[in-house]
């Protein structure tokens, strides 16, 4: 068991001036809360916390970061407040200690692998501090070496736990070997025979081995010194379970691996590196495909090196790693490396610009004087575009940053999102726009008539919430145009008397459905309710020629001189559908210009409208269709205008000169004259757009009397 005074002497081996005060204390209170209580070891149970600050001596950590994990138990299994130790060893003690305690509350019931990557990163971003989890990490790592003293069936899921989430994390900060030791030990307890053999592997011929290592070591060291490039070369055998994993991913023999040891040359500069390179290159032919520059383009977590594979001195395989002693040191160490006591120390400014996290850390270390500031950076930079959160089951939900309740209910099911009337957050209800933050508890509350609704739309954030509440949207509108369509059909159907539900279930729509290219006989009647197809089109395919009002219209049309050139209609475009009959409102009589809008009328298809007219305002708003001008398509249009002027000899022939003038015709007049000598005259004439009708206006307005012009809407 290690001692107090053990860890001291480590913690100021490596930095003599450090005041070793709190940690002294900090021993005291937890030997005193942890009094009488007993390892599964036998130990007694303050050896746990001494291990765990022991490791963190050992990476070299700052003084909190020790005295915190000597107390890193006490909230859990004592009867420390978080106030006492916060009064005793202030703020960023407790925080730390809370921390870890709450980390440790939280139970991964489903920690399959698809759960895994979630639950790292939830990890990482709810705490609130990097050394919470260098704690987490340390204590995972001690439980790890003593969990002999657990039962069968606790060993595989804690070292299952360990492989999922505890070596990725200490892999992704960067601290590599703890991420071997937790893979090995993983190994060891979850396969175990599969582990043993590989041991057994790699301890045959075990002094052959030694020797290969130190000739090896010979020949590099040698090529180096001819050089003058003054270095340290290592050989190592890889882990266990690195090589285990080699072997079944290529799926190869023992026999086959035959870089099971690993070599490396630490130098002073990087030029050396690069320098060292190009002497074992020279000296044994490389395998090209295995070369890594992460001097270059280093790994996210800040770890640099070079690595390359050659055929070695005896035609095997052979890996290389070549890097400074200040790279080692990151590659030992990883995050922990910039967090450790000497503040004064400063990061090699090279590090590259391309991960803009490890920059942000790396500069902002620079720029903050205060630690807190630099630790809630590390936070927030880790994760930032991502939020977790739980299921009231206490299931792991990843989502976007900004994500809402709406969103969480989409990711449990579409149902769920459909159907979502509130949310509670945390046990208390919040609106539906709040915005999610990491280890909140979300519980959605649903009914069963509820439907989603389009102001979602302005605040979801997911992909799937957005389209599933556009497809709820879309699929309501079909209901209603089927329904309309189904209506208008049979008026039209009984008065050219037909009965449209006999023919349908005669199956005789089915048919005309088939004509128009439809699939079902639904999606025929939903396109007449849009207004698509004309119930009378149907008509027609059921009885041949039938004899339809639109020919009186059009002759009416006619009668009364509006210009109808071309087929009618043709004008004005509904949603991109051109087979469809388009009629004006006689009552506000529109002109390309005027906004329109279009009313689906039983049996005649579209009748346009002015927006602002009085006759449209009553329309049923079911039966609108949204209508535009087509801007190809040059006609007149008959519009009606008012001009009142004092009597004057001269006027009439004043007034159709300037209308013909802008090339517009006269298709009507009806004059009267009032009492008082003013004379109202009611002009009917045909025009290409407003345009043309505001120039004939303001023309008029010119006349010598004219007291003033309005356009007539009916
Ligand atoms: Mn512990």
């Amino acid at each position: 068991m290690i001692r107090i005074s053990d860890i001291i002497d480590k913690v100021t081996e490596n930095n003599p001036d450090a005041d070793v005060d709190i940690i002294d204390r900090a021993y005291i209170y937890s030997a005193r809360v942890h009094d009488g209580q007993v390892r599964l070891s036998g130990e007694p149970y303050l050896s746990h916390p001494l291990e765990v600050a022991g490791i963190l001596a050992d990476m070299n950590l700052d003084m909190v970061s020790v005295a915190a994990a000597l107390l890193h138990d006490v909230l859990e299994d004592t009867k420390a407040t978080p106030s006492e130790i916060k009064e005793m060893f202030g703020e960023d003690v407790m925080n730390i200690v809370s921390g870890v305690t709450k980390l440790g509350k939280l139970s991964f019931r489903n920690s399959q692998e698809r759960y895994a990557e979630s639950i790292r990163k939830m990890l990482l971003a709810m705490a609130d501090d990097i050394r919470v989890i260098l704690i987490k990490l340390a204590d995972r790592l001690h439980n790890m070496r003593t969990l002999k003293f657990h039962t069968d069936q606790k060993r595989i899921e804690i070292a299952q736990e360990t492989l999922d989430i505890y070596a990725p994390i200490s892999a992704r900060l960067g601290i590599y070997w703890m991420k071997n030791e937790f893979e090995d030990t993983s190994f060891m307890y979850l396969q175990p025979e599969e582990y043993l053999k590989i041991k057994a592997l790699v301890n045959k011929d075990k002094d052959e081995r030694e020797k290969y290592i130190e000739t090896v070591k010979n020949y590099i060291k040698n090529k180096m010194d001819e050089y003058h490039l003054n270095c340290e070369v290592l050989g190592r055998y890889k882990y266990f379970y690195s090589i285990y994993q080699k072997m079944a991913k290529q799926n190869l023999t023992f026999d086959d691996i035959y870089d099971v040891i690993a070599f490396r040359i630490i130098l002073d500069t990087i030029p050396q590196c690069y320098e060292a390179l190009g002497l074992i290159h020279a000296l044994w032919k490389p395998i090209s495909k295995k070369f890594k520059d992460y001097i270059g383009i280093p790994k996210p977590n800040m770890y640099r090196s070079l690595h390359t594979s050659v055929i070695g001195p005896f035609g095997e395989r052979m890996e290389i790693q070549i890097r400074t002693k200040e790279m080692d040191r990151v590659a030992k160490s990883g995050i922990a490396a910039h967090w450790s006591y000497k503040e004064g120390k400063r990061i090699d400014e090279n590090i590259s610009k391309k991960f803009s996290w490890i920059q942000n850390l790396v500069e902002n270390q620079k720029e903050f004087k205060h630690p807190d500031e630099f630790l809630e950076n590390v936070r927030i930079d880790l994760f930032a575009d991502e939020v977790y959160v739980f299921t009231p089951r206490g299931d792991i939900r990843s989502l976007p940053s900004g994500a809402t309740p709406v969103d969480f209910a989409y990711s449990i099911h579409s149902e769920v999102g459909n159907q979502c009337t509130g949310a509670k957050v945390n046990g208390s209800m919040v609106h539906l726009n709040y915005r999610l933050k990491t280890g909140d508890t979300i519980e959605i509350i649903t009914s069963k008539n509820h439907h989603p609704s389009k102001d979602w739309l302005k605040f979801v954030k997911t992909v799937k919430a957005r389209s599933r509440i556009r497809q709820w949207i879309k699929t309501q509108e079909k209901d209603r145009s089927l329904t309309l369509g189904r209506e208008m059909c049979e008026k039209t159907f009984r008065k050219n008397n037909l009965n449209f539900n006999t023919l349908l279930k005669a199956g005789q729509t089915e048919k005309v459905a088939e004509h128009f290219g439809f699939k079902t006989v639904d999606d025929l009647l939903a396109s007449v309710g849009y207004g698509k197809i004309t119930p009378l089109q149907i008509v027609g395919r059921i009885i041949p020629k039938p004899k339809v009002e639109v020919e009186e219209e059009t002759l009416l049309n006619k009668i009364l001189g509006r210009v109808r050139k071309k087929r009618p209609g043709s004008g004005v475009v509904v949603k991109g559908v051109d087979d469809i009959l388009i009629k004006f409102g006689k009552c506000c009589q529109p002109v390309p210009g005027d906004s329109i809008t279009g009313y689906i009328t039983q049996g005649f298809g579209v009748t346009v409208h002015r927006t602002r007219c009085v006759n449209a305002l009553r329309m049923n708003p079911e039966r609108q269709i949204e209508v535009e001008w087509n801007k190809d398509i040059a006609e007149t249009y008959s519009v009606k205008i008012q001009v009142t002027s004092f009597d004057r000899v001269g006027l009439l022939a004043d007034i159709t000169s300037v209308i013909s003038r802008n090339e517009a015709n006269i298709v009507g007049v009806n004059t009267k004259t009032l009492d008082n000598k003013t004379v109202d005259g009611c002009f009917t004439i045909s025009v290409k757009d407003t345009a043309q009708l505001r120039k004939i206006m303001s023309d008029l307005k010119k006349i010598k009397l004219v007291h003033h012009v309005r356009r007539l809407d009916g």
